[in-house]
C-alpha cells in the first residue's frame, strides 16, 4: 500500500513539474506562428526607437531577420533592461535581445544564443573632469543603467566613491551633462550615440572590459536555442549579418 501510494505521488509531482515548464516550446511557437521578443529600447544603435516611433537599430533587424528566416512574425515588447531576463525566464516573452552581454551569473538563470556581437564598456566623462583613466574615477560618483555590466563593473570596484542608477543610459548621460555624476560606465557604441548631443562630454581612451553580446531564452528551452542559431548561422553566411551591423556602425 504504501508502494502505491508513493508511487501515485511521484506520478503527481512528475506531471506538476512537466506542466509548470514556464516557457513555450518551439512547436507552441511555431504554432502560434509568432515569437514575442522583448527589449529595452533606449540603447542605440541596438535598439532604439526612430522618428516615427517605430523599433529600430540592429538587435531589432537582426531578430526580423531571424523571424523571417524561421518563418516567425516577431513581436516587440519594450520593457525596462532589467526585467528582461525575468520576462524569458517566466515565459512572457521567448527571447530577449538588448545589447546584452554574456555573464556568468546571468548564465544561472537563462541560457544564451551564440554571440552575434562585440561590445565594450567605457567611461563617459565631460572633457576638463580631469578623468584621463580608469584609475582616476577613484573616489568618482559614476552613473550607470541599472543592472547592466556597467552597474556590476562600477559597484564591483571599491575605488570608485558612488555609483548612481538610471534606468537608461540616456538619463545617465543627462545627469553627466548636467555635472549630477563625475562618468558614467557604459557599452562603447551606445556612448557615442548618447554624447553626440553634448559638445562638453568625451568618451576616455581606455576601454574597461571586451564582452559578447547574444540573444537570453529560458532555461532549458535547447530547441529554440537551437533554430535561433541556425538562424543566426545562415544570416552570417549570407552576409546579411554584417550588413545589418556595418548599416549602423560605421565599419572602422
Ligand atoms: N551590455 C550591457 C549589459 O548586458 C548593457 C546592455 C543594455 O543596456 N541594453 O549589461
Amino acid at each position: 500500500m504504501k508502494k502505491i501510494l508513493a508511487l501515485i505521488l511521484c506520478a503527481v509531482l512528475a506531471l506538476s513539474f512537466a506542466s509548470c515548464a514556464s516557457f513555450r516550446s518551439y512547436e507552441e511557437i511555431e504554432a502560434d506562428g509568432k515569437l514575442v521578443v522583448a527589449t529595452n529600447a533606449t540603447f542605440p544603435p541596438y535598439e532604439f526607437r526612430d522618428d516615427n516611433g517605430n523599433f529600430a537599430g540592429i538587435d531589432i533587424e537582426i531578430i526580423q531577420a531571424v523571424g523571417e528566416y524561421l518563418g516567425l512574425e516577431v513581436e516587440i515588447t519594450d520593457i525596462e533592461f532589467d526585467a528582461i531576463i525575468t520576462s524569458v525566464s517566466s515565459g512572457k516573452a521567448d527571447i530577449g535581445i538588448a545589447g546584452m552581454t554574456v555573464t556568468e551569473d546571468r548564465l544561472k538563470n537563462v541560457d544564451f544564443s551564440d554571440t552575434y556581437a562585440t561590445g565594450r564598456q567605457v567611461v563617459i566623462t565631460a572633457k576638463d573632469s580631469g578623468i584621463n583613466g580608469v584609475a582616476d574615477l577613484a573616489g568618482k560618483k559614476v552613473g550607470v543603467q541599472t543592472g547592466t555590466t556597467g552597474d556590476i563593473y562600477a559597484s564591483d570596484d571599491s575605488s570608485i566613491g558612488s555609483v548612481e542608477q538610471f534606468n537608461s543610459g540616456t538619463e545617465a548621460v543627462l545627469a553627466l551633462s548636467q555635472g549630477k555624476v563625475d562618468a558614467v560606465i557604459i557599452d562603447n557604441e551606445p556612448a557615442k550615440k548618447y554624447i553626440e548631443k553634448y559638445d562638453n562630454l568625451v568618451i576616455i581612451d581606455e576601454e574597461y572590459t571586451e564582452e559578447e553580446y547574444a540573444m537570453c531564452i529560458a532555461k532549458g528551452n535547447t530547441e529554440l536555442v537551437e533554430k535561433i542559431n541556425e538562424a543566426l548561422k545562415a544570416l552570417e553566411e549570407s552576409g546579411e549579418l554584417k550588413k545589418i551591423i556595418d548599416k549602423y556602425i560605421a565599419a572602422n
